[in-house]
């Protein structure tokens, strides 16, 4: 598809340091990538779109991170949690502001956007995206 950006995992970054959270639709079956791939899993097709997807989702599971990386370390521990948006694709993130033992599979949570993280040389960056409690 001339004029869509590529279907990368760096382009997914790229939307979310502007706040965007995208994935990749096949227009051949509606199957949503996410991370976005160039070929549709499910039908081989290329015939792609990027779509803008709901900020919202339930937690499925989390574990609690003791011993993270060394430039993740002073964040830890921390909750890392694999949500299900409601387009029913599945992201995985850090879960911030939520007390641990507060934790629900199922709980409702959105996802936001971390501003504060200065640009990195290197690409990609440490994705600027978290979870949060939903506010209704
Ligand atoms: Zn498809």
């Amino acid at each position: 598809m001339s004029g869509e950006a590529p279907f990368t995992i760096e382009q997914f970054y790229r939307f979310v340091s502007e706040k965007k959270l995208m994935g990749a639709k096949c227009n051949e079956c509606g199957k949503i990538l996410l991370p976005p791939r160039p070929i549709c899993p499910k039908c081989l097709s290329r015939n792609l779109s990027w779509v803008q997807l709901k900020n919202r989702g339930k937690l499925l599971t989390y574990t609690i991170i003791h011993v993270a990386p060394e430039r993740f370390q002073s964040m830890a521990p921390y909750a890392l949690g694999i949500i299900e948006l409601e387009e029913g694709v599945r992201l995985l993130g850090v879960i911030q502001g939520v007390r641990h033992e507060d934790l629900r599979v199922g709980m409702s949570l959105e996802v936001d956007f971390d501003t504060n993280v200065p640009a990195s040389p290197a690409w990609p960056p440490w994705p600027r995206y978290f979870f949060k409690l939903r506010r209704e």
